[in-house]
């Protein structure tokens, strides 16, 4: 699938981006974008609370009404005001964004949407008693509940306390004020009160935004180049190899767009001094220590510990997030109860695309079982990932899952393109425009 064709297809309904990107709209008498009507005559009612106003719990929360209709009410439950796209934030490390550009309102959602939104944080899942409860002592029932959280963060080894990454040794790894920190921290290294070099760690996968740390690596370090700043990149991999993209990323970091990173996969990360930056990590070659200048440590990632208490995963038995049903997205554990996003434990990777499209699976599930009918037998998702490589190029990858009935998994299907499932670009300006349209658009699909 050529790329064009590719963002042609996303503005065309189904599990696609239903809109075309916001420039794109007609414009209303107003002067403001055109917005499908919620309709008043589907005849399916019932009611749904949905915990989490991300990618995946805000797109659910849309569908469940533009699909459904006036008679489904939808309760969104968010414990902040505005939402914060983590998708395009390590453009604010390089100062081409700020994080005021990247933030999303509700109030569509809310608005013309008629969503009725909920300021609070769920610190309890009752799913006997079927409440949330939320820190300032209220409570909420509901009848079906879909849970979309995103993810927590482990503390790296030898750090105490997780306000150690708010001050110190920012992962940057949620969009917000740990992104404007480690920005700084590179500002402190090109204005000479910082020394050293940046060394940033990955998790072993899976973790959320399979090619996210690359890409970060990718732009910092042609940041450095284009600013001179001394000082080099070093990637600590706990990967065996890159996961994602393997051969635009190792051109990339052996020279190929005018930078070098100091990519050493296989390492582990024993420990981490936040105070010193110091990181100690083991490879094949035995155990090594660094002294860095920026210390970005991005630390293994799983499920908030809410969904564990809750019964919907099992961190004794070795899971990190919550086993579902991938052809509605309900908890294997849970009945009644629905998991989608990053929190969920699935086949596709843990991304903002893929979010969107899980929350309209399920959104048309419950819709479904709403009317006593089972869910689509065969769903379908895509993930579009561009990729920014320096200041003015990007990659650009593209999969399609399709349930396999075999696996009771979604699956990249061999028939998709020809044979080939998977297309993949190397950096180019045409796809560094692409990358802002595909941005705008699955922003616009999912807040819009
Ligand atoms: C640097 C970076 C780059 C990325 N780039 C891309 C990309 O190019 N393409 C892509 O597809 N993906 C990308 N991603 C991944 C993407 O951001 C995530 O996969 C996506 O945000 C997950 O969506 P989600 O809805 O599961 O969680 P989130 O988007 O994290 O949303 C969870 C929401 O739940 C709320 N919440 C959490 N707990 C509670 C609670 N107890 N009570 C109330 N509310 C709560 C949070 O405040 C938040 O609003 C990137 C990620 C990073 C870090």
């Amino acid at each position: 699938m050529k790329r064009r064709d590719f963002l042609e297809s996303l503005a065309i309904g189904g599990l696609g981006l239903l809109v075309a990107p916001r420039a794109l709209w007609a414009e209303d008498g107003e002067g403001g974008s055109a917005l499908f009507a919620v309709p008043t005559n589907t005849g399916i009612t019932g009611s749904v609370v949905v915990l989490g106003g991300g990618m995946a719990g805000t797109t659910l929360a849309k569908y469940l009404r533009l699909w459904g209709g006036t008679g489904v009410s939808v309760t969104l439950v968010e414990k902040e005001a505005t939402y914060t796209s983590n998708i395009m934030s390590n453009k604010v490390l390089t100062g081409q964004l700020t994080l005021p550009d990247l933030v999303y309102r509700y109030d569509v959602l809310a608005n013309h949407y008629g969503v009725s939104l909920v300021r609070g944080e769920v610190v309890g899942i009752d799913t006997g008693a079927r409440r949330l409860s939320l820190a300032d002592g209220s409570s909420i029932a509901w009848d079906r509940l879909v849970v979309a959280p995103g993810l927590e963060f482990d503390l790296m080894p030898g750090m105490s306390s997780a306000s150690q990454y708010d001050t110190l040794v920012p992962h940057a790894w949620k969009a917000g004020p740990q992104t404007q920190l480690l920005r700084n921290q590179l500002l402190a290294l090109a204005g000479g009160t910082r020394t050293g070099d940046v060394v940033m760690t990955i998790p072993k996968a899976p973790y959320r935004c399979p090619p996210g740390p690359y890409e970060r690596a990718c732009v910092v370090a042609d940041w450095l180049r284009r600013n001179s700043v001394p000082g080099k990149l070093i990637v600590l991999d706990a990967n065996p190899d890159i996961i994602v993209e393997k051969a635009n990323f190792a051109a990339a970091f052996a020279g190929g767009s005018g930078f070098t990173v100091d990519y050493r996969p296989g390492s582990t990360v024993t420990r981490i001094d936040p105070d010193t930056r110091t990181v100690e990590y083991t490879d094949a070659t035995g155990a090594h220590s660094i002294a860095a200048g920026v210390l970005n440590p991005i630390p293994p990632q799983r499920a908030p510990k809410l969904l564990a208490d809750a019964g919907l995963y099992d961190p004794a038995a070795g899971e990190r997030s919550a086993p579902v049903s991938v052809l509605s997205y309900e908890s294997t554990r849970v009945p009644g109860v629905h998991v989608v996003g990053d929190a969920s434990s699935t086949t596709q990777p843990k991304a903002g695309h893929i979010g969107n499209q899980q929350g309209k699976t399920c959104a048309d599930a419950i819709l479904r079982a709403l009317q006593g009918k089972a869910p689509d037998p065969a769903p379908v998702t895509n993930s579009a990932c561009f990729t920014p490589i320096t200041a003015t190029t990007a990659t650009w990858l593209s999969a399609v899952y399709q349930y396999s009935p075999e696996t009771g998994k979604m699956a990249v299907p061999s028939f998709h393109n020809g044979g080939t499932p998977i297309a993949a670009t190397g950096p180019s300006a045409g796809n560094y425009e692409d990358m802002l349209v595909w941005f705008e658009t699955l922003m616009s699909d999912t807040f819009g």
